[in-house]
């Protein structure tokens, strides 16, 4: 794509001018033909000066989600290998489920800069307003299906990681799916899996995070919170894009690499509420007792009176001891 070609060569000389006609004798194009396409690229969100003797100078590339600045900053070897970004979607795991019925590869990621019916678990509603990140990932993994599941815990370490590592806020898991700071949710996963009975042919990561708008954007009725409230800036969405795919791939490659382990200490270290009384809400039952832990395959560790129980994620609601959610 021309714009992108011309992307390239602005960024290649970072803080200079590149002159419109060397542009122009490089890409074999007039000079008419690139004004026009720097044009759209500001409007797409990239600063670049144009000084009429001394030509074109980047200075700026967008914070919103943009495949170019994307793929740029993504220093993976299969996640994001093929990206496909849209403007509004109904549910990015919808998409991708779709994408892996059809061959799509490990790796493949699905971007939407809103959703239109984004989806929590148990086709709960997952608000996506603009200037958040929703993304689903593509995987087939080299792993059994019980290990598989372990995936969501390795999914929940990599955005911790990827949010201190990029603005060094620490947030916690809270068990099974969601991340919170302060006892609000800013960001949630959805793991579907692809396949028929007994084989799975593909995982689906969803990843749903409140990142560059303000808090009054969700439902108000929402224990939630935005990385915009809690940093008071905003921050590039490709970035943090490329960040989680980082954090993901190194995670996926020690499940592969069998350290459970490794992923359960990871995991407890950024647990909320461990050692907490809890109350687990399993439809019209509820059982309290202490957060314990998880056991190796993700599976939620209650201490009641009646002896230790085990939750697993696809069944049950975890409240703190007082009602709220925590
Ligand atoms: P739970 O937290 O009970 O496990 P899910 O993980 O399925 O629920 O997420 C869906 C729930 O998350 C919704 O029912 C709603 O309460 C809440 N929610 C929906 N959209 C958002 C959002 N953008 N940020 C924070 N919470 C949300």
């Amino acid at each position: 794509m021309l714009r992108h070609d011309i992307l390239h060569l602005l960024a290649a000389h970072p803080e200079k001018y590149v002159s419109g006609e060397r542009i122009s004798q490089q890409l074999k194009v007039t000079r008419a033909a690139i004004w026009k396409q720097i044009q759209v690229l500001k409007e797409e969100g990239f600063e670049i000066e144009g000084q009429t003797r001394n030509g074109y100078c980047l200075l700026k590339t967008p914070f919103s989600l943009n495949e170019w600045v994307l793929k740029k900053a993504l220093t993976t070897i299969s996640l994001g290998s093929k990206i496909t970004l849209e403007d509004e979607l109904e549910s990015t795991n919808v998409w991708a489920k779709e994408l892996a019925r059809q061959g799509g590869a490990h790796g493949q990621v699905v971007i939407a800069r809103s959703q239109s019916s984004g989806k929590g678990r148990l086709q709960r509603q997952w608000e996506s307003p603009r200037g958040g990140l929703w993304m689903s990932v593509v995987l087939r993994p080299n792993l059994s299906l019980a290990d598989a599941s372990k995936l969501t815990l390795a999914t929940s370490v990599a955005i911790v990681d990827a949010f201190e590592e990029l603005y060094s806020l620490r947030i916690g898991i809270k068990w099974p799916n969601d991340l919170v700071f302060d006892g609000s949710k800013i960001a949630g996963i959805l793991g579907e899996v692809v396949g028929e009975w007994n084989t799975v042919q593909a995982l689906i990561l969803g990843i749903g995070i409140n990142v560059n708008f303000p808090r009054e954007r969700l439902s108000p009725l929402l224990k939630a919170t935005t990385l915009l409230e809690i940093l008071g800036y905003e921050v590039d969405l490709n970035v943090l894009a490329a960040g989680i795919m980082k954090h993901l791939e190194k995670q996926v490659i020690c499940l592969e690499n069998k350290a459970f382990e490794e992923l359960r200490s990871n995991w407890l270290e950024r647990a909320v509420s461990l050692g907490e009384e809890v109350r687990i809400l399993r439809g019209e039952q509820v059982c309290q007792g202490v957060f314990k832990g998880i056991s190796i395959d993700g599976a939620l560790l209650l201490e009641t009176d009646d002896g230790e129980k085990s939750f697993s994620a696809g069944e049950v609601q975890v409240r703190s001891k007082i009602g709220e959610y925590f």
